[in-house]
């Protein structure tokens, strides 16, 4: 048993963060990670623009695991799936039965993919890319292809419908929306990236659904419910992400949209916490970089005995879609307010504004984006 250790499950984005943050803070606590994947660290952000950035699967690997336990020393278990949290004996059982105890346990699981309910017999063939093995294996199918159809025209869907354009393959683009990157912008910025993407090539199937897939020969045939046949090589889902809460709520541990936790990213149980895509702060699930870096540094100084409060400042996005640059700073919607749309040939600027005409969030495309770090610095934080 060791005293006052971390254990951290998850070796994302979120879970390197917290290691790096904590060793920074106190270089002797004992920190373990365990891992479902590789354990090796790399910027998931880089996948959606890695064919026109000229990065393979191999170069995005930034460090593998036993370089990152030497450079942080820490313990890193790769290919480790926790399968169940003892909380009242402070362990872990690991998918080989082996125990581990935890002092402190971090929770950095993640998301999953949404996979919708398609019909069709080449279901199983649709591909999601949500880390670097989904890459590989998305990389490798598209040797020898030509046709990509990408179902999702959400962040994810735009930026690999950019990077592939980019790179010379043919790219579908179906939404059930009427617009791309519907829960970002409104619609005046829909519009515009939807026809700088178009003229780069991307063709776009909005308000419709896929209805099924099927293998015809050597190609996938897609089925949209208004009636279209898309001809394909490859099909692409990005259609949204569910933050993993079942190893957590197994236990008891409360869970909505993510795992709960509150401003020390703590859950109701004292020694447990949670950070990154699978977590949900104060009601809020932003499965985004810049959250991660404000919650680890804030979880470290806790984990390190100083219990700190997680505080997010206004944290805009920028969209990878080289087509068309975009940066979004979302509002809060629940807050009443309008958008205000400015639209020239060169750009969008979209301000939204509460009804005392404060500005709340904004989404920014082509020219008007030089206008990101004057409006930042207007808008409200996300968490005081
Ligand atoms: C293609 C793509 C592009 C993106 N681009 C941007 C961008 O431009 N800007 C931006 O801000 N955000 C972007 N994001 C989002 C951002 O990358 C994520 O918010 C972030 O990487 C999530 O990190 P995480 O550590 O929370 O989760 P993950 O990286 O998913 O890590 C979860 C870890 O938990 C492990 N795990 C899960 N369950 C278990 C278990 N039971 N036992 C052991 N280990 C387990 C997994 O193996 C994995 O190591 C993008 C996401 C994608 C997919």
């Amino acid at each position: 048993m060791m005293d006052n250790s971390v254990v951290i499950v998850g070796s994302g984005l979120a879970g390197y963060a917290v290691a790096r943050e904590l060793r920074k803070l106190d270089s002797d606590i004992p920190i373990t990670m365990l891992s479902a994947d590789h354990g090796g660290f790399y910027s998931k952000p880089m996948l959606s623009n890695a064919l026109s950035t000229g990065k393979t699967p191999q170069s995005i690997l930034n460090s593998d695991a036993a370089h990152m336990a030497s450079q942080l020393k820490i313990s890193i278990r790769a290919y480790c799936r926790v399968t169940a949290i003892n909380q009242s004996k402070n362990t872990l059982t690991l998918a080989n039965g082996e125990e581990i105890f935890y002092d402190q346990l971090v929770l950095a699981l993640g998301a999953d993919q949404i996979r919708l309910p398609l019909q069709g017999n080449a279901v199983a063939k649709v591909l999601t890319v949500n880390d670097l093995d989904d890459y590989e294996s998305f990389r490798d199918a598209l040797i020898g292809k030509k046709r990509v159809s990408i179902i999702g025209a959400g962040l994810i869907g735009c930026e690999f419908a950019n990077d592939l354009i980019a790179t010379g393959y043919q790219v579908d683009v179906i939404d059930i929306g009427p617009q791309p990157l519907g829960r970002l912008l409104p619609p005046a910025g829909g519009v515009f990236i939807q026809q700088k993407l178009e003229a780069a090539g991307v063709v776009f199937h909005l308000d419709t659904a896929t209805q099924s897939i099927d293998q015809i020969g050597q190609h996938l045939r897609l089925i949209l419910n208004n009636g279209e046949l898309i001809e394909s090589d490859i099909v692409l889902s990005a259609v949204g992400l569910r933050p993993r809460t079942q190893l957590a709520e197994r236990v008891g541990i409360q869970a909505n949209r993510g795992i709960v936790v509150n401003r020390l990213l703590q859950t109701q149980f004292s020694s447990i916490y949670a950070l990154g895509d699978c977590a949900e702060v104060e009601g809020k699930v932003l499965p985004f970089v810049m959250p991660i870096t404000h919650a680890a540094r804030a979880l470290a100084a806790t984990l390190a005995g100083n219990p700190t409060t997680v505080h997010y400042p206004a944290m805009p996005v920028m969209v990878k879609t080289p087509a068309c640059p975009t940066v979004v700073s979302p509002p809060d919607f629940s807050i009443n307010g309008e958008w205000q749309v400015v639209t020239d040939k060169d750009g969008v600027q979209a301000l939204y504004h509460d009804d005392d005409g404060n500005l709340l969030g904004y989404a920014l495309l082509g020219a008007a984006t030089k206008e990101r770090s004057n409006l930042t610095a207007q808008l409200p934080s996300v968490l005081e």
